[in-house]
């Protein structure tokens, strides 16, 4: 008989169904007209009642199939029982007929760290900018972001009535990564890709460094990698704190899964372990190809301006 899926497969088949079951959350809430927006540090750092339910619905999800797995969320929440409405307990079948890479295959619950950022994009799921909105859930063992998914619950809500409304992405280290054409950026152009919402005089003139022949200026962090494995842009620059494990872990496992490099704005990778500060106080810089022509055009007084 078939020997049963491997955790990382298992984890990963749910974590696709709990992130389509946030995307319809996600769409919901905006349907229902009130998006209960909480400030959180500031006006451009918000909370809705989207992330808030998103939030309680992944973990508790997640933590029903997998108790001993560390789960981390973006969300302060209180600690309330998490209606069952709320719990999805399907999978994705495709999934686990997937292969487990054999360095993943002994992996136990305990060594799992999973990093939840419930609704990415916030300020512009606000401002009706829907498609830069994703949901993320990135799976880390041993400090490195292995696996993850990102669902886009807005891709194709300009494409008109006929076009399928959302997709879900999804990969892993040694397997690859799918739900979506992997394209390169036009070859010998420099189009950069960075924030939109929180900028700054470093954010820019580090930019500028990098003379550009265009910059698209794009909420989340999710929504980045995603212009970068879709060919629209060949770097993600942001020579800011603010980013968090959150927001790189699954963007990270994905473009990792296709050849992509991610690492602070110094070169140096993220980690991922449940122990490790949340920002990433040293900035973002990402690419699908060339990441080292990127990287060793990065000026020294934006590197002194960021201390990892
Ligand atoms: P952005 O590219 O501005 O959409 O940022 C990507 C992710 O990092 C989002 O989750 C933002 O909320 C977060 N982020 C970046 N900069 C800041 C900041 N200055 N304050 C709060 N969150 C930030
Ligand atoms: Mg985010
Ligand atoms: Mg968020």
């Amino acid at each position: 008989s078939m020997a049963s899926p491997a955790l990382l497969m298992r984890v990963v088949a749910s974590a696709y169904s709990v992130a389509e079951r946030a995307a319809t959350i996600v769409r919901n809430v905006m349907d229902g007209g009130d998006l209960g927006i909480v400030e959180k540090t500031g006006a451009n750092d918000l909370q809705t009642k989207a992330d808030r339910l998103v939030q309680m619905s992944i973990c508790a999800s997640l933590a029903r199939k997998f108790p001993k797995v560390t789960i981390i969320g973006e969300e302060e929440l209180p600690t309330d029982e998490v209606s069952e409405e709320l719990i999805e307990d399907s999978h994705c079948e495709e999934i686990l007929k997937k292969t487990c890479p054999a360095q993943y295959t002994g992996i136990k619950e305990e060594e799992l760290v999973i990093w939840v950022d419930p609704l990415d994009g916030t300020k512009e799921y606000t401002e009706g900018l829907l498609d830069h909105v994703t949901v993320l859930i990135g799976i880390a063992y041993g400090g490195k972001a292995i696996a993850g998914v990102i669902n886009q619950p807005y891709y194709n809500y300009e494409a008109g009535a006929d076009a399928v409304l959302g997709r879900t992405i999804w990969g892993v280290l040694g397997i690859g990564a799918f739900g979506f054409q992997l394209t390169e950026a036009p070859a010998g152009k420099h189009i950069i890709v960075t924030t939109r919402s929180h900028s700054s005089t470093l954010v820019n003139d580090c930019i500028s460094a990098l003379n550009p022949d265009s910059v698209i200026r794009v909420g989340g962090a999710g929504n980045k990698i995603i212009q970068l494995i879709e060919g629209k842009a060949s770097a993600y620059v942001f020579a800011s704190p603010g980013c968090k494990k959150w927001d790189t872990c699954a963007p990270e496992a994905i473009l990792h899964a296709v050849g992509g490099k991610i690492t602070d704005i110094h070169g140096n990778s993220f980690q991922y372990n449940k122990e490790v500060k949340h920002m990433n106080s040293a900035g973002v810089l990402a690419a699908l190809r060339n990441y080292e022509y990127y990287a060793s055009r990065i000026p020294n007084n934006v590197k002194q301006s960021l201390v990892p």
